[in-house]
């Protein structure tokens, strides 16, 4: 079937193995489509991650907040325990084989993970 790249984020995508599309039926002949309609619920093709997920240490983590500042995020790469693998206020270490992924209570001392 000869879809070009932007039917996957076309509204008139037919989503069908059978079809390309309402309009061009057999598909665009040369790559381009006079047709187009972005779709604004398809993902963006660079976007390979889920919205508020990341990857850290090989483990796709939720983040629960993503309103930080530039700045904010700065801070808590030396701060935050998911990152230094420490608790700020005691310093002991987490276990960072068996981490939480939502709260990060320190269970040495009174800290509790006030980001969520
Ligand atoms: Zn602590």
């Amino acid at each position: 079937m000869p879809k070009i790249p932007e039917c996957d984020r076309c509204l008139n995508n037919a989503r069908s193995p059978y079809l390309v599309c309402a309009d061009h039926p057999t598909g665009s002949e040369d790559n381009f489509c006079p047709d187009f309609t972005p779709d604004p619920n398809a993902e963006p093709e660079e976007l390979w991650e889920p919205e508020g997920a990341s990857y850290y240490d090989g483990e796709l983590i939720l983040q629960p907040k993503q309103r930080w500042t530039p700045e904010e995020q700065l801070e808590r790469l030396d701060y935050h325990p998911m990152f230094t693998g420490r608790c700020p206020s005691c310093e002991m270490p987490f276990d960072m084989k068996n981490t939480p992924s939502v709260h990060w209570d320190c269970p040495h001392c009174e800290w509790v993970d006030d980001s969520v």
